[in-house]
Parts: C-alpha cells; structure tokens; sequence
C-alpha cells in the first residue's frame, strides 16, 4: 500500500449527521392533503417519528402557520410512552393509541391525558366496558375500533365486529361517536388484489354506520382513492419516501413522481483518503478487492449510527455530485468508498448517505430492507440539525 497524498486538513469533518428539512415536511403535508382533500390527516410519529425525533416533528406540524387551521389534525403513536412523551412536550392535538393500551390499568392514565385508544379485540374491549367510570375520573375515552378486513395481524374479526360496535356505543365509558378502522395489508402492491377485498369488506360492514372512518396509511393515500375515508393515516410518505412498491427507481411510484420530498438527509464527512492498487482489499474480512489502482475514502458513518452492515458493494453514495459506491464492509464507525483515481476529494468533504439527491429506497433496496427500517434505525448519537 502507498503511502496517502498529504490533505489540507483545515475543514471542519462532521460526524454523522440528519438534516431534518422542516420546510419539506410541512410540502409533503400538503401534498398528503391535496391528494385526499375531503379526508382530516392523523400524522404517524411512532418509532421516534421514523427516526427524525418524535417531538421534533410533532410540533412542527402542531404549530405550522403553513398548515390550514394552523396544525394537524391528530397525531397517531403505537405506545403509550410515546402519547406521554408528547403531552410532556406540550402537544395538545388528539394523539391516538394505534395498538390501544395493553393493560386495563393504563385507561385512567389515556382519560387523565386526554389520549384515543383503538380497541382491536375483545380482551381490550371487555377492559373498557368493565372499568368503572371512577376510575377514569368519570371520564369517557375517544374510540378507534379497529376491524380485521383480511391482514390477520390487529383487529375485531368481521364476524363479531356489530355486536362489539354495539356494546361500545352503549357504554357509559365511550365518548361518541367512535371512529371505525381497518389497516391494509398490500397497499404498496396496485397490482394486488387484496386490497379491493380489504375496502369491499370494510364498506359492507360499516355502510349503515354514520361514525368517521379510516383505512389508508401512505400506500392507501398514494394508490387507493377509495380508501381515504374520513381520516387517512400517513407515516412514511410525510417523511417524504414513496411507500409504494419498486420505488427506488425513477418510475411514477417514485417520491418524486408522487411530489414528496425527502425530510431526512443524512450526511457524514470524508475522514481519510488512500490509494489501493489492484489486488489490495480494504476493511473487515478483506471482502472487497481492488481489481485497479484507486483511491478510497473513509467516511465517518457507520452501523454505529444506523447506516445498513448489510448494505453490498455498490451500494451508492453521494459524493461532491456523483455517485460512488460503497466498498467493503460497513464496520461501527465508518464506511469506504471507491472515489476513483481521478479523485479530487478531501478529508473534510460532506458526503450524503440518503436523503436529497439520493432517495433513501435506493439505499434500503441495496440493503434488503425497507426504507422505514433505515429511518427509524437512526441511532442517538447521530447529530440533528433542523433546517
Ligand atoms: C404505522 C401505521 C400507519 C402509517 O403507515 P405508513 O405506511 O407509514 O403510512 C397507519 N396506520 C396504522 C394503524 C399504523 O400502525
């Protein structure tokens, strides 16, 4: 190995670092209520709001002067730590319970803190209907009863769901009127014919109920129109990120072809340069080798922050305006890429991992995965700055 050529080391490097696009976000909601302009938005924050910082983005939706009304319509979470987490924070918008509670001990705590709870059995159904209302303080609780249309995951079976829906308006612990739900399995797929059976199944059940309804997550926004209802449920695409199937190139399930644009973008500066000659492996295992001479940077980002081990060769990153690909294994701390010969990049360079130039699809199709597991696998440690 060659020795490396000296670099001006007077750039300042930054560690791994997400550019939260507050202006995006609030476009991305906007375009959520244009493509579903009859329908209230509850914005999905679970999972630290996909990785951008659960309060973060609560409160630049609760308080956009962007937004009609002033703010979001609700805020939907899967715990109850997270609802809490966002009252602390000083949310004041309805936050719904997406899996409801899970012990019959947490109602005075939802009715205390003014939360919805979905009810998607029975055990939680019979939980409400048994409380004595002393103990929620004589408060009634706001209702999403959530019905199994075909995901077999959450929900009341079909079969059961008009006496549940009867017990619950009758029940002194409910505050009317509630709202009906149902979740789809394979909405991302326009080809799959689920779908149309999971919204069939849904109107049929629920016709002669005159109480606000609700199906889409993002995939339903995006390719469902029939599905929007009363409430729609976006998570993934007011992060900006096409939650439609083969997304990752630039076809019309593209972000860009759906007029989203990425929240996140997440970045890390070169740290070191080398030359390798054709034979030479960089990194762990000695999994990738040199067929030339090259020069290679070292970029401060690693599965350490939540950057994909499994992310292959060729997997590509944004380096001063063209693409590189990604060489060797992702260790804790760092990743390398093939700058090429001909490269004219220094220590201290920003380099962009996903996000603006780089839609993160791209990277998660490279690692196998999914875009919501890259987002919301951004660790602690990662710097964010709020733009
Ligand atoms: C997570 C979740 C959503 C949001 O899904 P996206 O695909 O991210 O839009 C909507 N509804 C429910 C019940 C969820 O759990």
């Amino acid at each position: 190995m060659s020795s490396p050529k000296p670099q001006p080391t007077s750039k300042a490097i930054i560690t791994a670092t997400a550019v939260i696009d507050s202006q995006a976000l609030l476009a991305n909601y906007q375009q959520i209520k244009s493509l579903a302009p009859n329908s209230k938005i509850l914005a999905v924050l679970k999972a630290n709001g996909y990785g951008h910082g659960l309060a973060r983005i609560a409160k630049l939706l609760a308080n956009s002067l962007l937004i009609e009304e002033n703010s979001v319509d609700a805020f939907g979470v899967a715990r109850l730590d997270e609802a809490l987490l966002l009252r602390t924070a000083g949310i004041v918008q309805p936050i719904v319970l997406l899996e409801g509670v899970f012990n019959q001990a947490d109602l005075p705590v939802v009715a205390a803190n003014n939360l919805h709870v979905v009810i998607h059995d029975k055990e939680q159904l019979n939980d409400l209907l048994n409380i004595t209302p002393a103990k929620l303080l004589n408060k009634k609780i706001k209702i999403w009863l959530k019905i199994d249309t075909g995901m077999h995951r959450l929900g009341i079976a079909s079969n059961d769901f008009d006496k549940c829906y009867q017990q619950l308006q009758l029940s002194i612990n409910v505050d009317n009127p509630l709202t009906l739900m149902t979740h789809l399995a394979c909405a991302d797929d326009q080809k799959n014919g689920t779908t149309s059976k999971q919204l069939a199944l849904f109107e049929q059940l629920t016709n002669q109920c005159n109480e606000p309804k609700s199906c889409a997550n993002s995939a339903g926004i995006c390719a469902w129109s029939t599905s929007h209802y009363d409430w729609v449920r976006p998570g993934l695409m007011l992060y900006g990120v096409s939650p439609l199937l083969n997304a990752d190139n630039e076809s019309s399930n593209s972000a860009q072809a759906l007029s989203i644009k990425p929240v996140m973008t997440l970045q890390a500066s070169i740290i070191a340069l080398r030359q390798v000659n054709a034979g030479e492996s960089v990194g762990y295992g000695a999994s990738w080798t040199s067929d030339k001479k090259t020069t290679i940077g070292v970029i401060a980002i690693g599965y350490g922050d939540g950057y994909p081990r499994h992310a292959q060769n060729g997997t590509p990153v944004l380096v001063n305006g063209r693409i590189v690909p990604l060489v060797g294994r992702v260790s804790m701390d760092m990743i390398t890429v093939d700058l090429g010969i001909q490269s004219t990049d220094n220590i201290g360079d920003i380099t962009t991992l996903w996000g603006k130039g780089l839609p993160v699809e791209v990277i998660a199709k490279h690692a196998s995965t999914i875009p919501y597991e890259l987002l919301c696998n951004i660790k602690s440690r990662v710097q964010i700055i709020l733009n």
